[in-house]
């Protein structure tokens, strides 16, 4: 199943075992970015490691059992699946010994993680929905306009509304109606029509909510669309589409895609240059993987930056969960650090449990000149 909504968090938030865990599992299927053969490989480690972790955890057998089973039957399903899959990412919530399964297929990668808890582990769940932008596509003319939803990759018309022109016609011969009234009430006719797409494009807006409007328009009407539109769309006015009405979803949608691709990529371009002159001028930010994890630690953080598929091997501390680089001891409990194959998913997962927001940014940034990780603070300490 497609994931698009709260009411699926939700949903699998309910479930709870008494006498079981169950296993939360993600993974990072972006073709973009891997090949097949890569993504089998991270699916293989994700789930030797989680075993080999499950092996080391102290717990009756018959909730281990359960646990292994889900890792197998995960396994099974990713190796079929995988084989014609076209998603960013893939879920899987188990728990063999109530007979629980679900899948969803998810739309944006997310951090390759596998977690054993009492409930479903949705948090990289909610971070997708937070990251997708409900995106309001009109397409208008003379005489039409259509209105698209566009949400997750997917198009579906809303509304769409007809003004008639046909009083007009017939009446250019009339006596005293002249080439100029004429003008003027086609002028008048166009106006109604205008106000009449901004009155519904508001209306749909008080609806639905969307975050990004994006037009299909001749230009000359912007400025006409935007001395009716409220304040609250022109905030939301992000693109312009080559397309028409009387152009299929299909080319809409191709042509909103490639909007919110540079709107993405103009985003994440500006949440680094923040963060260089945050840390230029001292403010709230730390950058490398050390004074992130020791931020990340106190808890200071609001919101992790992370280049994506940027990982490194850390240490953790198995009682109190704080992570390191290199610490053999934690400093606050005094107890022994763990070795882990990838801090970096430590930290985002920990980051989730904080409730800090996660940024992802594509590789080639100038995150990458301050070791690939860093960190917007609450406050410094
Ligand atoms: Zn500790």
């Amino acid at each position: 199943m497609k994931f698009t909504s709260q009411e699926q968090i939700e949903k699998l938030a309910e479930f709870r075992s008494e006498d079981y865990f169950t296993t939360s599992f993600f993974l990072d299927t972006s073709r973009d970015r891997m090949t097949k053969k890569e993504i089998e490989i991270s699916l293989k480690n994700l789930i030797s490691r989680s075993t080999s972790r499950l092996e080391k955890r102290n717990l009756d057998s018959k909730k281990k059992e359960s646990m292994f089973n889900d890792l197998k039957k995960i396994q099974d399903f990713c190796s079929q699946k995988l084989l014609f899959y076209d998603y960013e990412g893939l879920s899987v919530f188990s728990c063999s010994g109530e007979d629980y399964w679900k899948v969803f297929n998810l739309v944006r990668s997310p951090r390759n993680m596998v977690i054993f808890d009492r409930n479903p582990y949705v948090r990289p769940l909610s971070a997708i929905l937070e990251q997708y932008h409900r995106i309001c596509a009109l397409v208008m003319d003379r005489k039409e306009a259509r209105w698209y939803d566009i949400y997750m990759g997917e198009i579906n018309p809303i509304n769409q509304m007809e003004t008639d022109l046909s009083e007009h016609k017939g009446e250019t011969g009339r006596e005293g109606f002249g080439s100029q009234s004429l003008e003027k009430h086609l002028s008048s006719l166009f106006q109604t029509h205008i106000k009449k797409v901004s009155n519904e494009t508001f209306e749909l807006f008080k609806k639905d909510g969307f975050d990004w409007l994006f037009i299909g328009a001749p230009e000359e009407y912007f400025r006409e669309l935007e001395s009716y539109f409220h304040p609250y769309l022109k905030e939301r006015m992000k693109g312009v589409m080559k397309v028409k009405p009387s152009d299929s979803p299909d080319k809409v949608l191709k042509e909103a895609l490639k909007i919110k691709e540079d709107l993405k990529k103009e985003e994440e371009k500006q949440i680094v240059k923040d963060f260089e002159s945050e840390l230029k001028r001292g403010g709230l930010a730390v950058s490398g993987i050390r004074n992130t994890l020791r931020s990340l630690n106190k808890g200071e953080v609001k919101t992790l930056l992370v280049t994506r598929k940027f990982s490194k091997p850390g240490r953790l501390c198995p009682k109190c969960r704080l992570l390191f680089l290199d610490e053999i001891e934690c400093p606050v409990c005094k107890v022994k650090t763990i070795p882990v194959i990838d801090v970096i998913d430590e930290a985002v997962e920990a980051a989730f449990n904080l409730s800090c927001q996660v940024r992802h940014i594509n590789s080639a940034s100038r995150l990458d000149r301050y070791g690939s990780i860093g960190a917007f603070l609450r406050y410094k300490s």
